[in-house]
């Protein structure tokens, strides 16, 4: 496939800036030929000038013409063929089997989508008929206009230019500039492409999507700063997100941030859990960590138990096995050396013990970090929050307590994340309770007895939590709620019905469910 280094506005190529970065191979450190051409302020202008206008063309379609439009971006994608599986492999050595089945979920993404939008229902139609004294109040939800998007760079796919960010701004009739991440240009082009003959194939506006690529800030802090964007989407560091939440807020009319970011996922276990089970958690832990490298945002980076010597001879177990187990393939050299200043940091303090790893592999041909476990004391953990900085890699910390009481102390200090776990029997249910719930206070999602690795892709996933995980804990970025980032609801009252939208009129043309003076229905008024 014949890429040209150049960003895709509304569909036309451009390279105006002299600034260019490569893409790099991370297994062997060498870089491709091809210049990939930093965007320009002016191109940013753009690109978000041509989304507000597709906005104002297509902010009336229908569900289910947005609904062929993702069904045809899914097509679209996947006749792509393998060159976009071996382009990604080559960008981020992830590998083909994980690329082959992030390249499914990315298309199964667009399709749920289309599924939900053809239902319907997803508008959330709700209306109070007119009552004595009150008037008629009908709501629904609607699209917020131009969305920026920023590409993350550990999931080249699923969160990437055509991620579940872009998936769910589209389906809620948002047109999507997205931030291509430089982790992966030729990637990000090769969708740029699916999206440009998707939209032709489909007389979809062509700002309706717009790519820039960019190594370095200045694209990113242009695009959050323009007037036109409405809502951002990103997924990334913690020093990020928070950098771009604060760009937003700086604005003159500010806007909502949908900021996804660091996270150490807690995973408690109980006594009972390692008589029982010792040797299978251990091995679901350690292939936790080092699935993908360890580089997860839900990579499971704290592990709380009760001192004891079941606990200590687990705690030698899992590292001996994350000890064997290979070095695998970081993503870039900016991840290796995050990861470098990340764990040199927390071993800089004296309550740091490591067992393994904790160090760079020096001389490697490819970009890598040795797996490392480390252990600290509850006490540690509560007196220094830096302790609980993510490690974006094959990288996990055991946190000792001395009694369940220290254990609950220390869950009450942790700080907000995706996922919290634990791992407990069946017959200590009710000694746990108040622990789970108190873990619930903690994260987006609570997992029993499995791995947070895995973010399944359906109604009730819920992949957000409150900060510093994220910056709206009330949202998710996975999961069909995600489109509710990119919607707001709008109540009419006492407008005619021939001035109504079809979800919203006295007849229900659209036979969809609605909440009807407090009781669901998909008949007419
Ligand atoms: P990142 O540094 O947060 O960058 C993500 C995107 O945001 C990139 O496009 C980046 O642009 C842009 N960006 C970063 N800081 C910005 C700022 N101040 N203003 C405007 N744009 C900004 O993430 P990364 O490159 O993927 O990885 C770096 C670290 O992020 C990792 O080591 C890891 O700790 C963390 N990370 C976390 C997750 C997660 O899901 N929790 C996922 C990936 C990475 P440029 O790259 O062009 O500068």
């Amino acid at each position: 496939m014949q890429l040209t280094g150049q960003n895709y506005i509304a569909g036309v190529t451009s390279a105006e800036g002299a600034e260019t970065f490569f893409s790099v191979n991370p297994r062997s450190k060498e870089r491709d030929d091809l210049p990939y051409h930093n965007a320009t302020a002016a191109e940013v202008d753009r690109a978000v000038e041509a989304a507000a206008a597709a906005f104002a063309e297509a902010r009336n379609y229908s569900s289910t013409r947005i609904a062929d439009f993702l069904d045809e971006i899914a097509d679209q994608i996947e006749a792509l063929g393998d060159d976009l599986l071996h382009s990604a492999d080559r960008e981020t050595g992830l590998g083909l089997p994980r690329l082959t089945g992030e390249r499914a979920r990315t298309t199964g993404q667009f399709r749920a989508f289309g599924a939900m939008l053809r239902e319907g229902s997803y508008l959330r139609p709700i209306i109070n008929s007119e009552a004595a004294g009150q008037p008629s109040i009908r709501q629904m939800q609607f699209p917020v206009g131009p969305v920026a998007i920023f590409a993350a760079s550990n999931f080249p796919f699923a969160f990437a230019v055509a991620g579940g960010d872009t998936a769910s701004a589209l389906a809620a009739g948002c047109p999507a500039v997205v931030k291509a991440h430089p982790g992966h240009p030729a990637t990000s082009e090769m969708f740029a492409l699916a999206f440009k003959a998707a939209i032709a194939a489909q007389g979809f506006p062509a700002g309706a999507f717009s790519m820039l690529q960019g190594s370095g800030i200045d694209v990113g802090q242009w695009l959050v700063a323009h007037d036109g964007i409405e809502a951002v989407g990103f997924t990334g560091s913690l020093r990020g997100g928070r950098a771009i939440y604060d760009a937003a807020a700086r604005r003159p009319r500010p806007i909502p941030v949908y900021a996804e970011m660091g996270s150490v996922n807690p995973v408690v276990i109980t006594q009972a859990a390692l008589a029982q089970r010792a040797d299978e958690i251990a091995d679901g832990l350690v292939a936790s960590v080092t699935m993908g490298t360890g580089q997860f945002c839900t990579n499971p980076g704290l592990i709380l138990l009760q001192d004891s010597p079941a606990a200590q001879h687990f705690i030698a177990a899992v590292s001996d096995k994350m000890s064997a187990a290979p070095a695998g393939v970081l993503l870039n050299e900016t991840i290796a050396r995050g990861l470098e200043g990340a764990v040199s940091q927390t071993i800089a303090n004296p309550e740091i013990n490591v067992l393994t790893g904790g160090e760079a592999i020096a001389d490697s041909d490819y970009f890598c970090f040795s797996n490392t476990v480390m252990q600290t004391s509850a006490s540690a953990i509560r007196a220094d929050d830096r302790l609980q900085v993510e490690h974006f890699g094959p990288v996990t910390l055991f946190v000792v307590c001395e009694d369940a009481d220290d254990l609950r102390a220390t869950v009450d200090a942790l700080e907000g994340n995706l996922t919290s776990t634990i791992h407990a029997e069946a017959d200590e249910l009710d000694d746990i309770s108040d622990l789970l719930h108190q873990l619930r206070e903690k994260a987006g999602r609570v997992i029993w007895n499995g791995f947070p690795t895995g973010v399944a892709v359906v109604h009730a996933m819920q992949h957000g939590g409150p900060y510093p995980a994220t910056t709206a804990p009330g949202t998710t970025s996975v999961g069909m709620n995600a489109i509710y980032r990119f919607m707001r609801p709008i109540a009419f009252q006492n407008v005619p019905d021939a001035l109504l939208p079809d979800a919203l009129k006295d007849g229900n043309p659209l036979g969809i469910m609605r909440l009807v003076d407090d009781v669901y229905t998909d008949g007419a008024q």
